[in-house]
């Protein structure tokens, strides 16, 4: 078994930790005061390559596999999730999204401009009333003539008020996940409006937006997958988003290590360094090893979506592992911090407020469990 990463995926892991500490951890704590990463960071990414990673050149992408993909998320999430959460969404959801179900009308028309960071893509599946429950959505697109007409409401949706395109689930035909069809969604058409959600916890950097379609009208070649197939294509973008989501925690948790170290190795108590006490050696004990376990979860996944072979339940593993524990992490790096963890002149308090979220949103952590529980009895508890 080689636990090791090859010489390019070595290299990119470099080149994305360089960048990230240059370009990203400088100004996380003014993008999260100001409520808005500085916007000239989506060109930057694209220049680098960062917006095509896994998509095929001939559209605008810059390759590599998905293991490469998971390093790209652990910086970034290291530096900012605000960050790693603008391209998980754009790239993770909505490109892979259209390079997988796309026609080539489809791919030409949206992946280069994805891909070059002259756009960004949204992902449109929450609704005020289904959340978890995300295949009883009632959004609805019905057919007029060639068209169809969108109606409905989306809620907390990632680079919702930045976003060119908007991939939409909407409900086509009868109840149930199998009556949901995806839509590719010009932002400017008409009837499309979105308001951003400000006052957020974390992620306070990245827009996050409500989203009304008031009869928006697309005509077929909007239509991604066939209908019927939008909440497969839904759950097949979130099956390896949750592992993206996983890696960024993976990040997230080490940029809280490496702090705590430093801050313990210089912060003197009672005549000596605190990280000499065993009671503060022990929660960087603890970071650590969760810190290290959530990523050997994720490089599993991630091994296992490269070779083609299922992956759904432990990309669940790793996502509900790496969350939980990046939450931990932030809680014990705030305590080793002190009184300075809880002003944001330190990155603790940001790091503790962004890893909230990432037990709420790709689903739950309850939900997580959910899915594991179902494949390993083969009983539905939803
Ligand atoms: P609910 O589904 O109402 O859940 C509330 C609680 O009930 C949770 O604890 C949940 O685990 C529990 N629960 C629900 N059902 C069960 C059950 N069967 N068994 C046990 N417990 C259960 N959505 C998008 O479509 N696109 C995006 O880009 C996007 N970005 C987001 C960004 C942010 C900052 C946030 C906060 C959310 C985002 N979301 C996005 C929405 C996110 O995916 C949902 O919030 C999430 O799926 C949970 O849905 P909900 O908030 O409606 O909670």
């Amino acid at each position: 078994m080689d636990l090791g990463l090859t010489a390019e995926q070595q290299q990119f892991q470099d080149l994305a930790r360089e960048w990230v500490d240059r370009e990203v951890v400088p100004h996380a704590t003014e993008w999260d005061r100001a409520e808005q990463v500085d916007t000239k960071i989506v060109g930057k990414l694209a220049e680098l390559g960062f917006l095509g990673l896994g998509i095929d050149e001939e559209w605008g992408g810059s390759g590599g596999d998905f293991l490469t993909y998971c390093l790209m998320m652990e910086e970034l999430g290291r530096g900012d999730t605000s960050v790693r959460g603008i391209v998980s969404v754009s790239l993770g959801l909505v490109s892979k999204s259209i390079q997988k179900y796309g026609t080539e009308e489809q791919k030409s028309r949206w992946l280069p401009a994805l891909c070059g960071g002259e756009m960004l893509g949204c992902f449109g599946l929450t609704e005020p009333g289904t959340g978890s429950d995300a295949g009883s959505l009632i959004t609805r697109a019905v057919r007029d003539g060639d068209d169809w007409v969108l109606s409905g409401e989306k809620i907390f949706i990632t680079n919702g008020t930045w976003a060119g395109v908007a991939l939409i689930f909407a409900r086509t035909g009868g109840p149930g996940p199998k009556g949901i069809t995806a839509f590719l969604v010009p932002t400017d058409k008409s009837g499309f409006v979105r308001n951003e959600i400000k006052g957020k916890l974390g992620l306070r950097g990245q827009a996050t937006a409500s989203i009304s379609l008031d009869e928006v009208r697309v005509g077929d070649e909007a239509r991604l997958g066939a209908e019927g197939e939008g909440f497969t294509i839904a759950m097949t973008a979130l099956d390896k988003g949750r592992i993206a989501v996983a890696a960024g925690s993976v990040g997230l948790a080490r940029g809280c290590l490496e702090a705590s170290i430093a801050y313990a190795k210089d912060r003197s108590q009672f005549g000596k360094p605190i990280a000499g006490y065993q009671l503060v050696q022990e929660m960087i004990a603890d970071m650590a090893v969760e810190t290290d376990a959530a990523r050997l979860l994720v490089w599993r996944a991630a091994d296992l979506v490269d070779r083609g072979l299922p992956f759904r339940t432990e990309a669940s593993m790793a996502k509900l592992f790496a969350t939980e524990s990046a939450v931990k992490a932030a809680n014990q790096a705030i305590q080793i911090f002190g009184g300075y963890g809880y002003v944001d002149e330190f990155p603790v308090g940001k790091a503790m407020r962004d890893a909230r979220v990432t037990t709420l949103y790709e689903g739950t952590s309850q939900i997580q469990k959910l899915l594991i529980g179902r494949a390993l009895t083969g009983i539905s508890a939803f």
